[in-house]
């Protein structure tokens, strides 16, 4: 496996067509206005983006004759589905996204008894470079804007809404930066998403601060950046390993921000905010399981607003590393816990569509590789919601 270089900086590509998502109340009623409209117009609008309208026909309450001009000049269609793949008995989805220059990103719509899950991408690629991610070995292709990363989670709402995945209509409950992308690197653009996932209606999906997960590789300037903001979302860290030796090799950006400041940023997130982190350590066999790994980690986080969520690896072609088999998982986990460390295993929905952590390469899938469905693995233990808090 060759390392990739770390990218912070996205490569420049066209922008996307101007959306009223990407602009704040203000400018979104000034563009109606140049349009010879009223200013109020812009509302109706917004409200008719985040409640997934996309056809003009059905914006009964803008006068028919300017809806077309409305419409194309600040609802321009940013995302085209290139498919959807089910798993889970219907109860995961993974669509493909072709953006206005070609780029391909996806995202997963999860649905649970009591809850349902978006998980995102903020970027089109990743340039972290994570030898076991997927996304991260094929680098980064650009940043999203902050309307190509809302339009993922309007359409899974209207997916809900309209009952598109099993079990009749329901609503969005939960949002995850867990796709394709490094979100803190294109921090601004999130920020503007987080402030749409939040806000009420017209000017977003009204949905929880805490039901929002924004995880991160451990860009610490970001991570603070996020802290002075004083919101209550929710964030995760990928960690991965507890020591710096380790995690040099598994996430490169470790080379820039070592374990002691990641893990001091994310306290200092916990006291600004009252909220647990979550910490994010895929179970590699062999590489960082062993129970004196857990022993160390237990260390680390014991006595810290920390809540440890295991993923088992999930495989990507190419790479020579594996899940840790059970029995490790269970070893490490009893460890952890023992150490007072409140710790959860990840289900592992979609992973036979590649739509599990790590798995999401739009680029590859673009070429048309099918995927074979096989029985979903039972997790080890009942499935938690993502980036909660994690008390079992
Ligand atoms: N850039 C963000 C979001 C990435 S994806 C971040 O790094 O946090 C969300 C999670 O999936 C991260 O914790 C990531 O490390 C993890 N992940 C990546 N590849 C994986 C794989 N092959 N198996 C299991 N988890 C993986």
């Amino acid at each position: 496996m060759t390392a990739l270089p770390l990218v912070f900086d996205a490569p420049r590509r066209g922008k996307p067509p101007r959306h009223l998502a990407d602009l704040t109340r203000e400018e979104a009623r000034a563009a109606v206005a140049e349009l010879g409209q009223p200013a109020f117009r812009a509302d109706q609008l917004s409200r008719h983006f985040y409640r997934g309208t996309t056809d003009p026909a059905q914006m009964t309450d803008v006068p028919a004759a300017a809806r077309e001009t409305l419409t194309a000049a600040l609802l321009p269609g940013l995302l085209t589905p290139v498919r959807h793949q089910a798993a889970d008995g219907g109860r995961t989805r993974k669509t493909l996204w072709r953006l206005h220059d070609g780029a391909l990103v996806e995202s997963v719509l999860m649905r649970y008894p009591d809850r349902a899950t978006v998980c995102i991408s903020s970027q089109a690629g990743c340039g972290m470079a994570c030898p076991f991610c997927a996304t991260g070995q094929g680098g980064l292709t650009r940043n999203l804007s902050a309307a190509e990363i809302i339009g993922q989670a309007v359409a899974a709402a209207r997916a809900m809404a309209d009952g598109d995945l099993p079990g009749g209509p329901g609503r969005l409950s939960n949002v995850v930066f867990m796709g394709m992308g490094e979100p803190l690197a294109n921090y601004a653009r999130v920020r503007t998403t987080l402030q749409a996932l939040y806000s009420p209606a017209p000017h977003g999906l009204g949905l929880s601060q805490r039901s929002i997960t924004v995880s991160t590789v451990g860009v610490v300037p970001g991570i603070r950046k996020l802290t002075e903001e004083g919101l209550s979302v929710t964030l995760a860290v990928s960690l991965h390993a507890p020591d710096d030796e380790l995690r040099d090799t598994l996430v490169p950006i470790n080379t820039r921000w070592k374990v002691a400041e990641v893990v001091a940023a994310a306290d200092a997130y916990a006291e600004r905010t009252g909220r647990r982190y979550s910490i994010e350590y895929a179970l590699i066999r062999d590489v960082n399981d062993q129970p004196e790994r857990a022993d160390m980690l237990g260390r680390l986080l014991a006595r810290r607003r920390a809540h440890v969520n295991l993923i088992p690896l999930n495989p990507t072609p190419g790479s020579p590393w594996d899940a840790s088999p059970l029995p490790a998982q269970r070893v490490f986990v009893a460890r952890l816990r023992a150490a007072g460390v409140p710790t959860t295993v990840r289900d592992t929905r979609g992973q036979d569509i590649d739509g599990a952590c790590g798995q999401l390469a739009a680029a590859d899938l673009a070429e048309g590789v099918p995927s074979v469905a096989v029985v979903p693995p039972e997790p080890l233990e009942p499935p938690m919601e993502l980036g909660a808090e994690g008390d079992e």
